[in-house]
């Protein structure tokens, strides 16, 4: 196994990993411990070259400490990533290996489930390394994030629908949900529950036609949900989905939803605000699955109470930034980001 520094502008360490045997190329990046150990998902995925996941893990692991300030955890930023297919180049080999990578940073970068991986994977994983949560047993097991990252979704489009439309509750509204996965399902449930009516799109056919099934959702194709006719927009599949393409169809004037990354440019910030759309910014809404994960991090012993407390106080954090974006006419993605700097340079005093 080779572990070589990589240098890197404002990361505070990054790995390039690489077991032959294992059949393992990957990196591991921390960007901050100013609020405790780094603490982010590993991704596997394809990636067209080993700069475009070097570029990718850089990016997420500064977004994870960016969500994490904002959800007030005493947890820095991280991530990492493996270049492979998960269907057909996960192995035990290849996982375990990336667990003696993690191992080797003494708990200064804590991994878990992202994209590509299971709880399955993480158990395998724990073979090797103390620093990896999401798993599906032990004693403080906090499984499948997704429930609580739905959870704090939801919270954050009730949050923005009531200052953008003053209304109180999410009853008779319209949601357009892009993508029916773990987050979007568990998400139009709670919609449902509240009284919502759905627009759903999904390139998997058959989820599609479950949320049909399930709760009358009306169905649009990929590129339509942007224009569909719905009070709010709930991005839960992709990144990048709010761009100088996209805004101009939007009808929805709330934007709210699980997806990393969902502003293609921080400009695109300034073009949502100025055609009268508010933004909740991603990092704050989609914060609930890392508290879950938090939860056993920290060891905590009663998981679901505390993950309830903070998930109260992030709408608390989303309502201050809304309210303080309205004050000063500015988006609220920069006020979010102001938060978090602030939060760390008290950390950092
Ligand atoms: P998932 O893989 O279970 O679901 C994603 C869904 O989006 C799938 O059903 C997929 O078919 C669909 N999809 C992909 N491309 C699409 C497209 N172009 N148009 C429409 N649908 C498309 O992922 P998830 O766990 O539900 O996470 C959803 C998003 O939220 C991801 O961006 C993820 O990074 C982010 N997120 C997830 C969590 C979590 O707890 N799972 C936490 C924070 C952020």
């Amino acid at each position: 196994m080779q572990i070589t520094p990589v240098a890197s502008g404002d990361h505070e360490e990054v790995y390039r990993v690489e077991d032959r045997q294992a059949g393992l190329t990957g990196f591991i990046a921390v960007h901050s411990t100013v609020l405790g150990p780094a603490a982010g998902g590993l991704r596997m995925r394809v990636y067209r070259s080993e700069d475009e996941a070097l570029h990718d893990v850089l990016r997420l692991s500064r977004g994870m400490t960016f969500k994490n300030a904002a959800a007030d955890l005493p947890l820095g930023g991280g991530k990492a990533v493996i270049l492979g297919d998960p269907s057909r180049d996960k192995t035990p080999e290849l996982l375990r290996a990336m667990g003696r990578a993690v191992e080797s940073l003494s708990g200064r970068y804590w991994t878990a489930e992202d994209m590509g991986m299971s709880t399955a994977d993480m158990a395998v994983l724990a073979s090797e390394t103390s620093y990896v949560a999401g798993r599906g047993d032990g004693a403080f097991a906090s499984g499948d994030p997704s429930p609580v990252t739905a959870r704090g979704v939801f919270n954050a489009i009730r949050r923005t629908a009531r200052h953008r439309l003053g209304a109180d509750t999410l009853d008779g509204m319209t949601v357009a949900v892009q993508g029916l996965g773990n987050v979007g399902w568990h998400l139009c449930t709670l919609l449902h529950g509240e009284g919502a009516r759905l627009i759903v799109t999904d390139i998997d056919a058959a989820r599609v036609a479950g949320a049909v099934a399930e709760w009358s959702a009306e169905a649009v194709a990929e590129d339509d949900i942007y224009g569909a006719g719905a009070d709010v927009f709930a991005p839960c599949a992709i990144g990048a989905i709010l761009n100088e393409r996209t805004i101009p169809d939007l009808r929805a004037v709330v934007v709210a939803g699980a997806a990393n990354n969902q502003l293609a440019m921080p400009e695109d910030g300034d073009r949502l605000a100025s055609r009268g759309i508010l933004y909740a910014p991603d990092f704050v809404a989609n914060g609930g699955g890392i508290i879950n994960v938090a939860a056993e991090i920290l060891k905590i012993a009663d998981r679901p109470a505390w993950v309830a407390e903070k998930l109260d106080a992030l709408d608390r954090t989303l309502e201050a930034i809304l309210t303080a974006a309205a004050a000063e006419r500015v988006g609220p993605n920069s006020v979010a980001e102001r938060i978090v700097a602030e939060r760390m340079a008290r950390a950092a005093a």
